[in-house]
């Protein structure tokens, strides 16, 4: 493959690049579209020499920087002259004064990521993954989705040139799929599970020379969630939360949010880090949740049931690594079912304005219900990590709604109808 970078940009990454390193057995192989390590077959994860990077990133290169997640390049394993961009990231990080009322807390933020261009936190993954595709010199992007996913690789990759092939199962939400088909990429519905187009992906990725972003591509992929913690910390004046709550999917993005405000603190741009992780999944697909609630240290594979299809990953690549981090920083976990996740969407909507996916409702009900045991301090300065959009998952919602009360145009209709 050749690759399409400029020798300085290519100087500078090989700089803060040390590698890919095994999680398990810490081999460290060479930058290149690999996954998994070949002694002991553990996930590989990318190293950067942080003493090069203290040497260029400060507060105030950073403020300077665009409003995207590009501002953070040197912490990111992609070259300049490669980056794909629809300006995603830079998300608004709002207090919630009035959903902290309702639940007893007394300094709850929301970080919004339902605004990111294609309505889901998935742009900060995808443009990582999208822009290293292009550097490593691939002419086919893909991924398994289970819809927002595709919805970011459609659109990220139809700008790259290079060519977007979507694999989804085939009982999506009809909005994510209209949501993914309005790119115009290539989509294929799989008659299986997320689990079963996954395997799928994997068996194609051994054969075909695509990239797949969550599968070889993964661990440049999953470094974009490493900004969700960055913003934070930046937005709050350049400090750690005291606690965050994040959905599990695969438990990527809550392990990287943790990864980054430790790399912020390696580098000194923030304080001594002492952020309680806390996960949210919901009862229909809690591997990671039920392990960490009965004190158990294996993850269980399930067979996924729940409205929160964006989260239905019922295998998840980072489980053991997830739950790991809870218990470490002393946070906790909670399962949400159907109904409390439509009673919590509803509830963020009705509070802060904020319409979310039936993710967010996930978040949203597990801020809640740790809230509630006590978990979450009612003083401690919390972030809910909101990852996608009400817009995604109407389905959920629609049932649950009342109906508009229709009049005739008179202003007697209008005073009959409200009683004024
Ligand atoms: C993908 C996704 C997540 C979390 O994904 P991980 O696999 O755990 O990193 C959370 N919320 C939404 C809406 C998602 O699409
Ligand atoms: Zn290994």
């Amino acid at each position: 493959m050749t690759t399409a970078t400029t020798p300085n940009a290519r100087a500078a990454t090989a700089a803060r690049l040390k590698g890919l390193k095994c999680r398990e057995c810490g081999t460290v192989v060479p930058i290149a579209p690999v996954y998994v390590c070949e002694e002991c077959y553990g996930p590989l994860e990318v190293i950067y020499d942080y003493d090069e990077i203290r040497r260029q990133l400060t507060r105030e290169k950073i403020e300077k920087g665009p409003r995207s997640i590009w501002r953070y390049m040197p912490l990111l394993p992609v070259s300049e002259d490669c980056i794909v961009t629809l300006h995603e990231g830079c998300t608004p990080l709002v207090p919630a004064p009035r959903l902290g009322k309702e639940l007893g807390l007394t300094n709850l933020w929301i970080k919004n990521d339902a605004v990111n261009p294609t309505y889901s936190f998935k742009d900060r993954v995808v443009a990582c993954a999208v822009s290293r595709a292009k550097e490593f010199g691939f002419d086919t992007v893909s991924c398994a989705s289970t819809g927002n996913l595709g919805c970011s690789v459609a659109a990220f990759g139809g700008i790259s040139g290079m060519r977007p092939i979507i694999f989804i199962p085939a009982d999506l939400e009809p909005s994510k799929i209209v949501g993914i088909s309005s790119y115009s990429p290539t989509l294929i519905a799989v008659e299986g599970n997320y689990d079963e187009v996954n395997r799928l992906c994997a068996e194609i990725s051994a054969t075909k020379n695509w990239a797949f972003v969550n599968i070889n591509l993964r661990p440049f992929y999953s470094e974009g969630s490493k900004t969700l913690g960055y913003e934070v910390a930046e937005q709050l004046g350049w400090r750690a939360p005291d606690h965050v709550v994040l959905p599990i999917a695969s438990g990527s993005l809550l392990c990287k949010v943790y990864k980054a405000l430790h790399e912020l603190e390696t580098l000194g741009l923030i304080g001594k880090v002492n952020t309680r992780v806390s996960g949210a999944q919901a009862t229909g697909c809690a591997p990671v949740a039920s392990a960490f609630l009965e004190k158990r240290d294996e993850i269980v594979p399930v067979r996924p049931q729940t409205i929160a299809k964006s989260l239905a990953i019922g295998n998840p690549a980072d489980g053991t690594y997830a739950l790991d981090i809870i218990r470490k920083t002393g946070g906790g976990a909670a399962m949400i079912t159907d109904e409390e996740i439509v009673v919590a969407m509803k509830l963020l909507a009705r509070t802060e304005g904020i319409f979310t996916e039936t993710a967010g409702g996930v978040t949203i009900g597990t801020v809640a219900k740790l809230a509630k045991q006590g978990v979450i301090g009612r003083d401690e300065l919390v972030v809910a990590y909101i990852t996608g959009n009400g817009y995604k998952t109407v389905e959920a919602i629609i049932p649950t709604l009342p109906k508009p009360i229709v009049i005739k145009p008179t202003l007697k209709e209008v005073e009959r109808a409200l009683g004024v």
